[in-house]
């Protein structure tokens, strides 16, 4: 699932070189994907973002949507490349107003994520963003508050997905991964 051809395998091998691994945060036995001096290189930051709005675009989304706090790292520069507006998709407590939640399961315990419901009109596309798709569990979350909202979802887009944990067979819907590891 990288993306196809020369270019896409290039980016994937920027990727692999710009994403740094960090075993054992934030938890002992977590291999965690530091995406940071991949977001502050800026031609491939610029690259990313031309990609996944290339990707995409037949998919005619009308706004993205990113999941608290990578996720909005990428949703706002991809948002402005495709000429549309970004939605917040938070972590409990934090958007001000009438909120749609949603609780998932997580490691250990409980998750819960919100969206303002004046965020997105119904039928509204949206192109969902996160940095790492890992159980899926959070991604998961975010496309039930799209939907509960009666947005549709254009499309979901990643960064890197850990294969091992196949969090794409637990998403009702398709995930390009820029990465796949
Ligand atoms: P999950 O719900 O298990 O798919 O986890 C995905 C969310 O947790 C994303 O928002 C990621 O930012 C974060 N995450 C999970 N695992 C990792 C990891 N190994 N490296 C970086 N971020 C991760």
């Amino acid at each position: 699932v990288n993306p196809a051809g020369p270019a896409g395998d290039e980016l994937a091998e920027r990727l692999m070189r710009l994403v740094r691994d960090v075993p054992d945060f934030p938890l002992p036995g977590v291999l965690f994907k530091d995406i940071m001096p991949l977001l502050a290189d800026g031609p491939t930051l610029a690259a990313v973002v031309d990609h996944i709005v290339g990707a995409h675009r037949a998919a005619d989304f009308h706004v993205v949507a990113g999941i608290e706090a990578r996720g909005f790292l990428l949703a706002g520069p991809i948002a402005y490349a495709a000429g549309c507006g970004v939605v917040a998709i938070r972590k409990a407590g934090k958007l001000p107003g009438r909120v749609l939640s949603t609780s998932y399961q997580l490691e250990y315990g409980e998750g819960v994520l919100e969206l303002q419901r004046a965020a997105l009109a119904p039928g509204q596309r949206v192109l969902l963003v996160d940095d790492v798709l890992a159980t899926g569990g959070t991604m998961a979350a975010a496309l039930a508050l799209i939907a509960s909202a009666g947005a549709v979802v254009a499309g979901v887009a990643v960064l890197i997905e850990l294969i091992d944990l196949a969090g794409r067979e637990r998403l009702p819907m398709d995930v390009a991964a820029l990465l796949s590891v």
